[in-house]
């Protein structure tokens, strides 16, 4: 079971890097977490097409998460993929499947009349609530709500278990007391950084909204101290706000709370 990083960045549109959005990779098979920006070709570009990727997990609805579900979606059944894409994610998913179809309802009709089969536009829903386990493509995945993100009560963190690796991404936000006994001794663990100085002075020169944002986000003390409890190998991190911020910066503020191995999350990085 590896990791891949397909998407690093954060809701700006940036040439450096694509929507948030890793995948996991067990025997030949892919399957994503989370659909950022661009996360079709970000798929084929690490090598696996989109007809033959069936699954999604979902930790949360801020739309640069799922930005790039749609365009997944669609191409994935033009690309002629026969089974019906199965989505697991916190309660919203019900509802952002069902208007996302809608979405693409008067292209699926003008296909299908041509006669291209219908077979490929469903998609099965599983909601996840924090505790469930469930298995894709022969990992174990459990979910627990390991962060606290603003006013986004469905979230979830996720760990991924194969063959005695142990992968966690957490969620966006703080930790919750759940987070630590979840990463415990974990081979991996991504979690996403804010270094607040950098987002002063955006949004239009509106502070407020900077320290909603920056309110929303993971500390590097937290992420620190996270790694080091849970005795982490290593610590990546990822989906930096703001996504440009330097990666020097944010190892330096991390490396005051944890001293082993942290490693700058890029796109296409494969772990
Ligand atoms: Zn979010």
């Amino acid at each position: 079971m590896k990791l891949v990083m397909l998407g690093t960045g954060a809701p700006p549109p940036t040439v450096e890097k694509n929507g948030p959005s890793n995948g996991i990779i067990s025997g030949e098979k892919l399957f994503l977490i989370d659909a950022g920006r661009n996360v079709a070709t970000q798929a084929v570009r690490a090598g696996f097409p989109v007809d033959q990727i069936d699954n999604i997990v979902f930790t949360h609805f801020h739309s640069d998460h799922y930005t790039g579900f749609g365009e997944f979606f669609i191409s994935r059944w033009i690309m002629g993929a026969k089974e019906p894409l199965k989505v697991f994610g916190p309660a919203p998913i019900v509802e952002i499947v069902k208007r996302m179809l809608l979405y693409y309802e008067y292209d699926i009709d003008l296909r299908v009349n041509e006669g291209k089969s219908r077979v490929g536009t469903q998609i099965d829903v599983e909601v996840v609530s924090s505790g469930d386990t469930f298995s894709v493509n022969n990992v174990e995945i459990s979910a627990v709500k390991g962060t606290n993100h603003g006013n986004v009560d469905d979230i979830l963190s996720y760990k991924f278990h194969r063959n005695n690796k142990t992968i966690v991404i957490a969620s966006d936000g703080s930790p919750t007391n759940q987070l630590l006994p979840f990463s415990k001794d974990a081979d991996i663990l991504v979690m996403h950084a804010c270094v607040p100085e950098l987002i002063q002075g955006r949004f239009g020169g509106n502070s407020e909204t900077a320290r909603i944002v920056a309110s929303h986000h993971a500390t590097f003390k937290e992420i620190g101290e996270i790694a080091t409890n849970a005795k982490v190998k290593k610590l990546v991190f990822s989906h930096v706000v703001p996504p440009l911020a330097p990666d020097a910066r944010v190892i330096e503020g991390i490396s005051e709370y944890f001293s082993g191995e942290i490693i700058a999350g890029k796109d296409q990085m494969v772990l």
